[in-house]
């Protein structure tokens, strides 16, 4: 089961006890003005392009930013955001931008603070700054992966050309997802593991225990979709893919002939694993992938993999059974190894080994990697500075050796003191609400409130870091030390499988600007990288940080309680707690929401529909945590003697600040590109349907700011969940 995230996570491929101690981070510079001046006193790199890395801007919010002269009543997003939107286009080297977007840059500029220190190659690093300094290092060591060329991938190619029967395939899938990040995982937006991903997870049935999970893949395009749509948009994509694959096969050496040959074939077998792949809304129903299956029922299904010599080559245990989460994608996949010859597996093996390496081989490569996945796909004019990159790379790889030194440098105890607090108030505000529901009888209620009692929550960091000791990083090559890594975390995983579940495993980095909820862990979790401007500022007060990281909190744990995560209990099993006739009642509600959310998405060019069976689930967490975030901006201003009508600071009664900084900390800019990549692959709406359509289900935004029945942000048949 796939995390249910707070934004979205664009895989563009592009895509450690570390004593830093600050003990004087106290309460006094707990704040923003702590982080912009960490900021300021970043040395700016040598250099004059348009990101020179100096003195990232954070924008906490400003109500200066309003545009008076338009109707918040006609569409409020605008209202709240077209200033900024205009004076904040996006750089060339972005593929959106947002208010929190600068708070990703000044992450990586302190990131990289730390990664510069522990890269000096002095014999006093200890193991943890040796890791993280020399993965750094070989990944800026531009001029010797320059003239390393395709020689770290040569033994895997040479290995792919020497398979003598398709027996042998097995074996190299192995080798494969142990090579690069994400290969093994089928993830929201991700189909890199070739042929299929493996991992160990939690059993949908009994949360208790970790079983081997075995799920579709295969592909290189962000999802099935980009194959099989017939438009002429999606079919000048799939042309440009091919023109790429045949550029990337020359550059391994091919003839212009036969990379054309070949580039069709990759086409070919990656098309016939889409056409049998299940569909990301089928995929939303815990219940349609899970498939359990014996060992030998695996075995039936899929002769021409070798699954004995699988779980061996990735050290798997047994385990008590096997989840399939798409039976009929591994039949598909049988029947096409069946069909098509060695060759052309061959073929599909070397263009998955080049593609998945190119972000860590040579210019040539990256480049064109670089020209079709972030520029024809997602709209992007030029490359991020390569520190950037390589800090976003060590983040990925060694994130836990990273985010100790991230976490003591920028989240002081104060901010997670506080942020607790929030969030306890938030579930409070959740309890009530469901205390008063009447459509929901008492005896699903009393099940609800099990349910979020038992939430844990989790706040900025994990409470234990793993040990990389067992992982060889060298300043030597950098596609080695990706593939170090990335063994690590792969077999980490599988080895996972028949032990008591970790409930301290966190599936984001500490410095992530994201949160999730875990429907198998049923825990909330907050990375210390999104408790910051714009989202979470301790120098302003409790309506602004209500209106933005509150509505985040009040998002996650209503994913406890969306259409997937209603499926699962208190204890992370998939069991259907709800009487029947309440179930009706929560799909009728839900109903409501998916038919709105399917609507066309302006700019974006014709055809270019959001899917509201697809968001259904974010869209009902977006709406009830708002809800949920307000009741509990209401409760806190009580204890301090004030009402939500009570003016703050700007002239703006509380109430109205809580939805201008909820709305400020969602202004984004988005390549068309991009919008074509949301609506297709990702669970989340697109940033203006995330204010307004939810503010216009809400008669407390419309009492903030008068509006009346018959103005766009008054929606006549509004949508209620929670
Ligand atoms: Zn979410």
């Amino acid at each position: 089961m796939s995390i249910s995230r707070f934004t979205s996570v664009f895989a563009l491929s592009l895509a450690l006890c570390l004593a830093v101690s600050t003990p004087n981070l106290s309460a006094q510079n707990l704040s923003a003005q702590s982080a912009q001046e960490l900021a300021s006193n970043s040395a700016p790199v040598a250099g004059s392009s348009a990101d020179d890395g100096a003195a990232p801007k954070l924008e906490p919010f400003d109500p200066n930013l309003v545009d008076k002269t338009l109707d918040p009543c006609n569409d409020f997003y605008k209202y709240a955001c077209s200033k900024w939107l205009t004076a904040n286009p996006i750089p060339a080297d972005q593929i959106y931008w947002s208010t929190g977007s600068g708070l990703q840059l000044w992450n990586e500029n302190l990131l990289r603070e730390t990664l510069v220190a522990a890269s000096a190659n002095d014999s006093n690093r200890n193991a943890v700054h040796q890791k993280i300094g020399d993965y750094y290092a070989a990944c800026m060591d531009e001029t010797g992966i320059e003239a390393a060329g395709l020689k770290p991938l040569q033994l895997e190619l040479d290995r792919i050309a020497a398979l003598k029967s398709k027996k042998d395939i097995t074996l190299e899938i192995a080798r494969l997802h142990h090579m690069f990040p994400g290969a093994w995982q089928y993830g929201d937006n991700q189909t890199d593991a070739p042929f299929f991903g493996f991992t160990g997870q939690q059993d949908y049935d009994d949360a208790s225990k970790v079983v081997a999970q075995i799920d579709q893949g295969g592909l290189s395009l962000p999802n099935r979709d980009y194959y099989i749509k017939t438009d002429d948009k999606s079919k000048e994509i799939l042309q440009k893919y091919h023109a790429h694959i045949q550029k990337m096969f020359v550059l391994a050496g091919e003839s212009e002939t036969q990379a054309a040959a070949d580039a069709t074939t990759v086409i070919e077998l990656e098309t016939g694993l889409a056409q049998v792949q299940m569909d990301n809304i089928t995929r939303r129903d815990p219940k349609n992938v899970n498939n359990k299956m014996t060992l030998a029922q695996v075995r039936e299904l899929t002769p021409s993999i070798d699954w004995d010599v699988y779980f061996m080559a990735v050290k798997a245990p047994a385990s008590e059974h096997y989840i399939v989460t798409s039976p009929a994608f591994f039949r598909g996949e049988e029947k096409l190894i069946k069909d098509h010859s060695l060759a052309q597996w061959q073929t599909y093996m070397r263009w998955q080994a080049i593609h998945l390496s190119a972000p860590y081989l040579n210019k040539a490569l990256l480049d064109e990697n670089f020209d079709f996945f972030a520029r024809t796909l997602a709209g992007a004019e030029t490359q991020r500075p390569r520190w950037r990159r390589c800090v976003n790379a060590a983040d990925r790889d060694l994130g836990d050796a990273l985010g100790q030194a991230y976490v003591d440098r920028a989240f002081p105890p104060d901010s997670r003191a506080r942020t607790i607090q929030m969030v306890h108030s938030i579930e409070a505000a959740l309890n009530s609400d469901v205390q008063s529901l009447s459509w929901m009888s008492p005896e699903t209620k009393q099940q609800a409130i099990v349910k979020l009692k038992g939430i844990e929550d989790k706040i900025g960091y994990p409470a234990h870091w793993h040990d990389y000791s067992s992982v060889t990083i060298t300043r030597d090559s950098y596609l080695n030390n990706v593939g170090q890594a990335t063994s690590f975390e792969f077999e980490r995983w599988v080895a996972k499988i028949g032990k008591p579940v970790d409930r301290g495993e966190w599936t984001m980095t500490p410095p992530t600007i994201n949160a999730y909820y875990d429907p198998q862990l049923n825990t909330i979790n907050f990375p210390a990288g999104i408790l910051q401007p714009p989202f979470f500022d301790p120098s302003k007060d409790d309506s602004v940080n209500y209106g933005a990281i509150g509505m985040v909190i009040g998002h996650e744990i209503i994913h406890g309680f969306d259409d997937q995560g209603r499926k699962f209990d208190a204890h992370g099993n998939l069991r259907d707690w709800w009487t029947a006739d309440d179930g009706k009642q929560y799909d009728e509600r839900g109903k409501c929401i998916s038919d709105e959310y399917t609507q066309d998405v302006p700019d974006a060019g014709p055809g270019v529909k959001q899917n509201g069976l697809l968001t259904q689930g974010e869209d009902t967490a977006d709406n009830g945590g708002i809800h949920l975030a307000l009741n509990a901006l209401e409760a806190s201003l009580k204890q301090q003697g004030k009402t939500l009508e009570d003016k703050g600071p700007d002239g703006w009664t509380y109430r109205q600040r809580f939805f201008l900084s909820n709305a400020y900390s969602w202004c984004a800019n988005v390549r068309p590109e991009v919008t074509r990549l949301i609506v297709t692959t990702d669970p989340h709406s697109m940033p203006v349907f995330r204010i307004d359509n939810v503010l216009s289900n809400m008669s407390e935004f419309q009492q903030a700011f008068g509006c009346k029945p018959g103005q766009k942000m008054v929606r006549a048949n509004a949508c209620r969940v929670w």
